[in-house]
């Protein structure tokens, strides 16, 4: 072995050592470079019910906690009120779903106000963000063909959730966090906008995801039908974004 290839090894083990040294930087929530960083796969982050007055704190925290993309199921009255929070969610890269306009009960609704929901949604989203939304939720999970059928109709793959948090019930950050990481590879994370212990747990879902090498993904279509609950499957999955 030569000399010069020994003291390459050398500088590659210092290197190393310093890099190591770094690793616990939560770089691990950032966009996939391509190491082994995202190794245990993808999870989506959603956000359901915005936007709000705390939306501009969600997307400061998701930067903070490095530049992770989550997608906001907004709905057409509030993205109406509030046009700027559409806007921003956008402009932050993140995605913005359809998640109807008033958050009815679709499947009791009559077929014309229950396509309404979404077209207009999907309207008012549009004439923000210059893009309709291709992907939706609807309220309370609560769906049946009639539903996904407007949903498609409209371009617009049904998303439900693999780990719901049940954040909306009053119960403090850590215990939001520990909910989020119930998550399996390629699930979907159930998470609200506007609430206050749900904006505090967004540095613990991130850091739990990066010490299992999982990345914040985007959601897709999966031919492989996703079960939400029994007797409930949809077809969407995390992917890198
Ligand atoms: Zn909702």
């Amino acid at each position: 072995m030569s000399r010069r290839s020994r003291s390459r090894m050398w500088i590659g083990a210092a290197l190393a050592m310093l890099m190591s040294s770094f690793a616990p930087v939560p770089a691990a929530a950032q966009a996939d470079s391509g190491g082994g960083r995202c190794s245990g796969g993808y999870v989506a982050i959603t956000f359901d019910d915005g936007p709000t007055a705390l939306t501009g704190d969600y997307l400061k925290a998701l930067r903070d906690a490095g530049n992770i993309r989550a997608t906001f199921f907004v709905t057409g009255s509030l993205a109406s009120a509030s046009p700027d929070g559409t806007r921003r969610i956008a402009a932050a890269g993140h995605r913005i779903g359809n998640h109807s306009y008033t958050h009815p009960n679709l499947v009791a609704l009559d077929a014309a106000t229950a396509f309404a929901e979404l077209r207009d949604t999907s309207r008012v989203v549009r004439a923000q963000t210059g893009r309709a939304p291709s992907l939706f939720r609807p309220p309370f999970g609560s769906t049946d063909a009639r539903t996904r059928q407007d949903a498609a109709r409209l371009g617009m793959t049904e998303v439900i959730w693999t780990a719901d948090t049940v954040d909306w019930s009053g119960i403090p950050a850590e215990t939001i966090v520990a909910n989020a990481l119930t998550v399996k590879a390629g699930g979907i994370i159930l998470l609200h906008d506007g609430l206050p212990a749900t904006l505090e747990a967004i540095p613990g879902i991130v850091r739990g995801l990066a010490e299992r090498k999982q990345c914040a993904g985007r959601i897709v279509y999966s031919e492989e039908p996703v079960q939400a609950w029994p007797g409930l499957t949809f077809h969407a999955k995390a992917a890198r974004w």
